[in-house]
């Protein structure tokens, strides 16, 4: 089930994290969703390569939020 490299520990902030399958703890992916959620809606219709552009935050870290169904983002 891991998926990574610093196993337990947040790749941002280095706190320990409850959601094992995510390199974030909860605090770093609440601040990256919001950061994705605000680029989106000043660029509706951007998708996930420009956001990924525009934030620094990675692509997979972006479609792990999408497929989480917090949002939806222009495909094109
Ligand atoms: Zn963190």
């Amino acid at each position: 089930m891991s998926i990574g490299n610093d196993y337990g520990f947040c790749a941002a902030c280095g706190n320990v994290k409850e959601d094992q399958s995510s390199s974030l703890c909860n605090q770093c992916s609440l601040a990256e969703y919001a950061t994705i959620k605000e680029y989106i809606r000043k660029n509706p219709h951007a998708n996930a390569m420009d956001i990924a552009n525009h934030t620094g935050i990675s692509i997979d870290r972006i479609v792990r939020h999408i497929k989480g169904g917090a949002f939806t983002y222009s495909k094109r």
